[in-house]
């Protein structure tokens, strides 16, 4: 027990959520109170009707260290929802699954959030006690309430999307992972990711203050929090999404070119402007787009996007803005402190 709350407490100290994943796997498998097989801690991902596993940490025996999913794999590549019955049942039921007559398995459901499902799968040559269930369950509670308190302060309350707050920060880890990329001595860790580099977006809903006054600011709520859930379906696993104030949202995404950006928030747009929404009906957005460059800040990058915005609504909204194409047409005037060095196209 006090090998427990003592990896409980260092556990309790961790601020980094794949930090998190990795030492919650670890303690339940290392503790001595029971001896599981293997721990697999699962979250599904994707769009509501097409939901996959993805493997968030995983530590067998076998292993010394865990594993997990890359978050840049093609999400069709995971196994669907629907594919593991036991797992859908804790997630559906809110219950604990056992299943199998040994070796055996125990799927325990993860409440953290309402748009979240998170579990926690174990498997076991014994049959696994009331007692050890209950004391899973406990250590799984304490990783929730970690979890609420990490999304209290990085998220939005209202779409749980990104907020502002945390912009910086993963703009600073991109703006370093695209450096690593560019270093020659980095091959080995290169190849773990897709080639490509980052872009960043800004998405501004056309005409919101029409919502308001036509249909009141609740219903405006409603289709913000909508636009993210498309959001949350229509970009991929690996872009960060975020809500920057009011009605307007950015997209940090790593793509392989300038075409591949593009086509990610024309789909977007697409998708939005195709979708009736409830009492509104039709709402439109515009967006502006730019690479980050070498040795770039978070508000110059910003400024660039909104560069872009701001042009699609000074020419007829509901479309996508190229920062990059309007300096090299003269439609506008690069920053003074850009250098754009990289030929995109
Ligand atoms: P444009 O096409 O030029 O972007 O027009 P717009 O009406 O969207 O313009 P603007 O960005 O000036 O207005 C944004 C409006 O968004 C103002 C405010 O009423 C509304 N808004 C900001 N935050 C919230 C919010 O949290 N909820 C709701 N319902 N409305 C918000
Ligand atoms: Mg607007
Ligand atoms: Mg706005």
């Amino acid at each position: 027990m006090n090998q427990l709350l003592l990896n409980l407490a260092k556990l309790s100290g961790l601020r980094d959520r794949h930090e998190i994943d990795f030492a919650l796997v670890k303690l339940i498998l290392n503790t001595s109170l029971w001896r599981f097989t293997s721990v697999r801690l699962l979250r599904a991902v994707g769009s509501l009707d097409a939901q996959h596993w993805l493997t968030l940490a995983s530590l067998t025996q076998q292993q010394t260290e865990p594993e997990c999913d890359h978050v840049w794999l093609d999400l069709s590549h995971l196994p669907c929802l629907s594919d593991m019955p036991q797992r859908e049942a804790a997630i559906v039921t809110e219950s604990v699954v056992c299943s199998g007559s040994g070796p055996f398995t125990i799927h325990f459901p993860i409440d953290t959030q309402a748009s979240v499902c998170s579990l926690l799968e174990v498997e076991s040559d014994e049959s696994v006690s009331m007692d050890t269930q209950t004391r899973v369950d406990s250590v799984l509670r304490i990783y929730e309430n970690m979890q609420s308190l990490l999304d209290y302060g990085e998220k939005d309350t209202l779409t749980e999307l990104l907020n502002r707050k945390t912009f910086d920060s993963a703009f600073w880890r991109a703006a370093q992972a695209q450096e690593s990329s560019r270093d020659p001595s980095m091959d080995e860790r290169r190849a773990k990711i897709p080639e490509g580099s980052y872009w960043l977006a800004v998405l501004d809903i056309d005409h919101f203050k029409h919502v308001n006054d036509n249909f009141g600011h609740l219903i405006g709520d409603e289709v913000l929090l909508l636009l993210a859930r498309h959001m949350r379906s229509s970009f991929r696993l690996h872009d960060q999404l975020y809500r920057f104030g009011g009605e307007e949202f950015v997209v940090l995404m790593r793509c392989t070119s300038h075409a591949d950006a593009e086509a990610a928030l024309e789909r977007f747009r697409l998708q939005i402007a195709q979708h009736e929404f409830p009492k509104v009906k039709h709402i439109t957005i515009s967006s502006g787009f730019t690479p980050l460059y070498e040795n770039d800040t978070p508000s110059a990058a910003f400024d660039r996007a909104d560069k872009a915005v701001y042009y699609a609504k000074g020419h007829g909204r509901n479309q996508v803005c190229s920062y990059t194409l309007l300096v090299q047409t003269g439609e506008l005037v690069a920053q003074a402190d850009a250098i754009e060095e990289v030929d995109f196209f």
